[in-house]
């Protein structure tokens, strides 16, 4: 870890932490966060890229302003002078990663069971089409095919960030790891937290339909 940066403020993390901390409650009230799986983050500097990141091993629903840990373009953890030094889930390098391919300023990850199972499913991605709430996440609501894509899961995060990025579709807000969770993303959190809602729906449409 480097010296403590000094361009960063911890106010600004600290905030982040607590827009956090209200996202990732409302996730653990829906059941997408179970144990202490899952989190979120929001992009707190540009250059350098900098995440503030939902602190590892907690309850998500429990979560204070000052739960939080700040991450670099690989997922480690940077000292922020006035920010607790928590540890950071090894997810926070996908995380990264995304915001740096997609320009996504929040990101989401949850365990939620529809993701899981339409991934277990359709290894391949999951197709949608002709359904209203493909607007939700951008798309047309008729006559556009849309795949979610489905990546192999991994535990070294620069070998999922690389099938992360040979994966995923510009058009597309969400990839789900396969026997794992979804990962979706947006300009801001509430904007994350729609497409994260709106895939979630559209994914057990789909295990419904099929
Ligand atoms: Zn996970």
């Amino acid at each position: 870890m480097s010296s403590a940066e000094t361009t960063l403020a911890a106010d600004r993390v600290h905030a982040a932490g607590a827009r956090l901390a209200v996202e990732a409650a409302r996730f653990t009230g829906i059941g997408w966060m179970r144990g202490t799986s899952g989190n979120i983050s929001e992009v707190v500097s540009r250059d350098p890229l900098r995440l503030a990141v939902t602190a590892s091993g907690l309850d998500k629903g429990e979560l204070l302003p000052t739960d939080v840990a700040v991450v670099g373009p690989r997922g480690e953890a940077v000292a922020v002078e006035g920010v607790l030094p928590l540890r950071p889930s090894a997810e926070a390098g996908l995380h990264a990663r995304v915001a740096a391919l997609t320009d996504a300023d929040a990101v989401v990850h949850v365990h939620a069971l529809n993701a899981v199972v339409a991934g277990h499913r359709w290894p391949g991605g999951v197709l949608l089409r002709d359904v209203e709430t493909l607007k939700g996440i951008g798309r047309l609501a008729h006559d556009d095919e849309v795949t979610i894509p489905v990546i192999r899961n991994s535990q070294d995060m620069d070998e999922l960030g690389d099938w992360f990025e040979a994966a995923y579709d510009p058009r597309t807000p969400a990839v789900i790891v396969a026997d794992h969770g979804l990962y979706a993303w947006g300009t801001d959190l509430k904007h994350a937290r729609h497409v994260t809602e709106c895939v979630e729906w559209l994914l057990a449409y789909k295990l419904a339909t099929a």
